[in-house]
């Protein structure tokens, strides 16, 4: 613990944790085509008290309960017009806002919304984004002109940066990436796992982190949405990696969560945290299973323990 420098403690940036677990915790089903994106249209206002937690509770940055929204799940599932279906997809980004400046108010403390793009295969609904398989049969050029428009609409609602989430692949980072340049905006960009060192498609993650940190618009990278038990194997393997002082992202999921069912030894984030930032980790937040408790909370969040 001695051996984590003040310098590196006072340079981690608290991210948020679980959206659909929180809002599972407040009565909603998230199993929807849409996961919790559908709230953005029938609870606003408990997705803004999500987001607004996460603030007060002390998260720097909160991402936008966008990962799941797209256009035509929003028409299947509410049977509205392309168009309104896009403004949903802005208002997401706009609830993130309002709870950060709300939050604000009360902290003092500026707050940062990143809007959540999610992977192509979170809409297809069938967890292939845990696997990225439909790359196999997809070009970079489809899953790039799939995702531009989305991500055009998410950056037109002012979030300070995008969060490209759980890709599985190394292709559709690649058309992330191409997104991004074509738009000229900035993102982080975190991969979904396999082990510690594959991405969740089983691309060398070195290999998947080179190639998407050198682009100008991507100001982070990482993992997210993989096992607590991984996190050290990650750390270690991608350690020596030139990221050109970019900072290294982690949100694993909570130990409770269902792709963690295999793990032994039961721990929290918050108990490893100065171990993960003597390992390089900079950015640090939760996924599947994780709330504002496990991420900021004043006695137990991560800022309390680094
Ligand atoms: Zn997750």
């Amino acid at each position: 613990m001695m051996s984590t420098s003040m310098s590196s403690r006072k340079n981690v940036i608290v991210l948020d944790g679980g959206t659909g677990t929180s809002l599972a915790k407040l009565g909603h089903s998230v199993e929807d085509v849409t996961w919790c994106s559908e709230l953005i249209k029938t609870h606003p206002h408990h997705v803004k008290k999500v987001h607004k937690d996460y603030f007060m509770a002390g998260a720097d940055v909160v991402c936008s309960s966008t990962y799941q929204a797209f256009v035509d799940g929003f028409v299947q599932q509410f049977a509205v017009s392309e168009q309104e279906a896009l403004s949903l997809i802005r208002r997401g980004v706009e609830l993130a806002k309002e709870a950060r400046d709300e939050a604000e108010l009360k902290t003092g403390r500026h707050g940062f919304v990143a809007a959540s793009v999610g992977a192509y295969g979170a809409t297809l609904c069938d967890r292939s984004e845990y696997s990225g398989v439909y790359v196999d049969n997809m070009s970079r050029e489809e899953l790039y002109s799939w995702h531009l428009p989305r991500m055009r609409v998410l950056w037109d609602a002012g979030p300070d940066l995008l969060a490209c989430e759980t890709i599985p692949a190394l292709e559709e980072a690649l058309a992330l990436v191409q997104c991004l340049e074509t738009l000229k905006v900035k993102a982080w960009l975190t991969f979904s796992l396999k082990d510690a060192k594959s991405t969740a498609h089983g691309e060398d993650i070195r290999v998947a982190l080179a190639a998407v940190v050198s682009s100008p618009c991507i100001v982070a990278v990482g993992a997210n949405c993989f096992s607590l038990a991984l996190v050290d194997g990650f750390l270690r393997y991608v350690k020596d990696l030139p990221l050109f002082d970019k900072p290294l992202i982690i949100k694993p999921n909570a130990e409770n969560s269902e792709h963690d069912k295999s793990l032994t030894k039961k721990f929290k984030i918050h108990e490893r945290v100065v171990d993960w930032v003597d390992g390089g980790a900079c950015w640090i937040g939760g996924c599947c299973a994780t709330d504002s408790m496990d991420i900021a909370c004043p006695q137990s969040g991560i800022r309390a323990n680094i």
